[in-house]
């Protein structure tokens, strides 16, 4: 599924986020950056060691040896992905919805999009932040993910923003949220 804002495009698909070949990729990371389950630990496969020597630098010089609080974005090359780059962000954790989760999964998307605007990449593909381990409900999670990437492509000329499903499931469920969204 494909819609157009504002002259960019906002697409849904379904398959391997690692083998996808938009100028970057969004990581669903946790605060050390140092890879793990899900999506986290396929992105840190695909890419090869220099992902993590990497995202330890950046925890290091970026971050001062702090974790990267949730919500918030980082970026470093792709490695040996087909994407150039690759942007690593911190998804809420669910706990019912009590904790803010909403507001920190659209600062997910919003500063994601606003790195990748400001180091000149068109082309985007972001996973479902926060549904997997971290337990977010998808229909949820996906009315809230694509609120924050229809408002961005709304102020902004950037390109292509693409939806990267592992399921069918999840497919739907984001292509419902998607036609409610537009109306
Ligand atoms: P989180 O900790 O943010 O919940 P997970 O990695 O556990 O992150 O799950 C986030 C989403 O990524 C889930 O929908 C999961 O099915 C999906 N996922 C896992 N591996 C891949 C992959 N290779 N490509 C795209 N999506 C993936």
């Amino acid at each position: 599924m494909r819609v157009q804002i504002n002259g960019n495009f906002l697409e849904l698909k379904v398959g391997d986020i690692t083998q996808d070949t938009a100028d970057a990729i969004v990581n669903a990371a946790n605060g050390s950056l140092m890879g793990g389950g899900g999506v986290d630990g396929a992105i840190h496969r695909a890419a090869g060691p220099g992902l993590l020597e990497e995202c330890k630098k950046v925890r290091k010089e970026q971050l001062n040896g702090e974790l990267l609080p949730t919500g918030k974005a980082v970026i470093t090359q792709g490695y040996q992905l087909p994407a150039k780059f690759v942007i690593h962000t911190v998804g809420p954790v669910w706990y019912g919805g009590i904790k803010g989760e909403p507001l920190l999964l659209q600062d997910c998307y919003r500063h994601s999009l606003q790195l990748a605007e400001n180091n000149g990449i068109k082309s985007i593909t972001f996973p479902s932040i926060s549904t997997g381990v971290y337990g977010y409900p998808v229909e949820l999670a996906a009315g809230t993910a694509l609120q924050a990437i229809v408002e961005f492509l709304r102020e902004e000329s950037f390109g292509t923003v693409a939806m990267m499903l592992f399921s069918e499931n999840d497919f739907t469920r984001y292509q419902a949220a998607l036609q409610k969204l537009m109306g």
